[in-house]
């Protein structure tokens, strides 16, 4: 490690709180598919800042917007008009497929405060005053800030923050039954991701989603899903959902929208929408243009760098040849996931020891709990790249 480390990690140690457990590495710059620390060593990055910069590191469209917007004018508040706020929100109505409308903000987290709150009040003027309820599921994540954190199915995240919003509730995934039974007139929203991320990448089954849609429709409650994670182009389509043939009444944003930069959305149809009046919620910096343009610059790269395309490609190749060594080593109990968002359970509980011998062969990946090692690399990704990752990854394996 060099010099700018050693001093970072002791202020980093000194000054902030104690939320993180970081890696022994210092990035000072990436490009693509490669970042590189402050002695100039080189990585693949298997994490795209946790399923963020989808289009790879320092695009320079995206910079370029931002710089340009950055030297015309920064912020203004909702008060006001600003240019790129409504071509994105047009943009992402358009990739929804029409007939919705759009809420911005600035994290995951708020994009699913500003659907539960949604939701609520979409419930309690169409449905009655008790038409509260949000069902998700277990082992799913949908933030940090408390109502998120009450949505999120991990009782281990949740218990030192106590007591938390009251009208969550749990159910397993892809069991259409526990589902129906807590679907009384209550519900007013069931809240998925199409695969779970943080959770360590679990799909919804088709069959199960699609049911899930028709529960909604038959009891009156809306689907919201979670595409913080799986949007832009994560899983091939611009939203997971796509792939299934599964339209959400209400969808949030976030992560990949500007490639690094903070924003996130909520989108719902018009008739949903409609609940909210002015003065229901908001967001100081929200909307604004800086981000707007970073994000408009994000969704064209993507769309002309047919990235989406490439996800397909590389994530079948990756998952094809995991399977392959798998079965060859006995190290891996499961391959999972579509596009670019794969999750490996190991066969041992060693996906720390893992993660981090491959940090030092110059791989960056994620893990979940003791066994799960999930990659999100950028969707630039390469099979050569690919072909890094399993050599890396079978030394890994070998030494740990
Ligand atoms: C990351 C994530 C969030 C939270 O996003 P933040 O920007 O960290 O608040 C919510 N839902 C899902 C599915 C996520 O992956």
């Amino acid at each position: 490690m060099g010099a700018r480390f050693d001093d970072t990690a002791a202020l980093d140690m000194r000054f902030h709180m104690p939320t993180y457990a970081r890696k022994p590495v210092m990035f000072v710059r990436g490009e693509g598919m490669r970042l590189y620390d402050d002695d100039g060593r080189e990585y693949l990055d298997f994490t795209a800042g946790i399923g963020v910069v989808n289009l790879g590191h320092a695009h320079p469209a995206v910079a370029d917007a931002v710089h340009k917007q950055m030297r015309t004018l920064v912020h203004v508040s909702n008060l006001f008009y600003v240019e790129h706020r409504d071509e994105l929100a047009e943009r992402l109505v358009g990739l929804f497929g029409g007939g919705a409308k759009v809420f911005f903000a600035n994290s995951g987290a708020e994009a699913n405060e500003g659907a539960i709150k949604l939701a609520r009040r979409w419930g309690k003027a169409r449905r009655g005053p008790e038409c509260t309820r949000i069902i998700s599921a277990e082992r799913s994540f949908h933030g940090r800030t408390l109502a998120t954190l009450a949505a999120t199915g991990q009782a281990s995240k949740q218990e030192a923050f106590e007591p938390l919003p009251s009208g969550f509730m749990h159910v397993p995934l892809n069991d259409i039954d526990a589902l129906a039974a807590q679907m009384d007139e209550r519900v007013c929203a069931v809240l998925l991701e199409p695969i779970q991320g943080e959770g360590g990448v679990f799909a919804c089954d088709e069959a199960y989603l699609a049911a899930v849609r028709e529960l909604c429709d038959e009891r009156g409650a809306l689907l919201i899903l979670d595409e913080v994670q799986t949007g832009f182009f994560r899983t091939g389509s611009a939203f997971a959902w796509q792939g299934y043939g599964v339209r959400p009444d209400i969808m949030t944003l976030a992560k990949a929208m500007a490639n690094g930069l903070p924003i996130g959305a909520v989108v719902a149809l018009d008739e949903v929408a409609a609940a909210f009046e002015p003065g229901d919620h908001g967001s100081t910096f929200g909307g604004g243009p800086v981000v707007c343009a970073g994000a408009l610059a994000t969704i064209d790269a993507l769309e002309s760098e047919r990235l989406g395309e490439n996800a397909i490609e590389v994530g079948a190749c990756l998952r094809a040849r995991l399977s392959a060594f798998g079965e060859e080593s006995g190290e891996i109990v499961e391959v999972r996931g579509r596009g670019l968002m794969t999750g490996v359970t190991l066969a041992r509980p060693i996906a720390a020891e893992v993660a981090s011998h491959a940090l030092t062969c110059g791989v960056v990946m994620l893990t979940v709990g003791d066994s799960i090692l999930r990659l999100l690399p950028p969707l630039v990704c390469s099979a050569a790249e690919v072909d890094t990752l399993l050599k890396t990854l079978s030394a890994a394996l070998r030494s740990s």
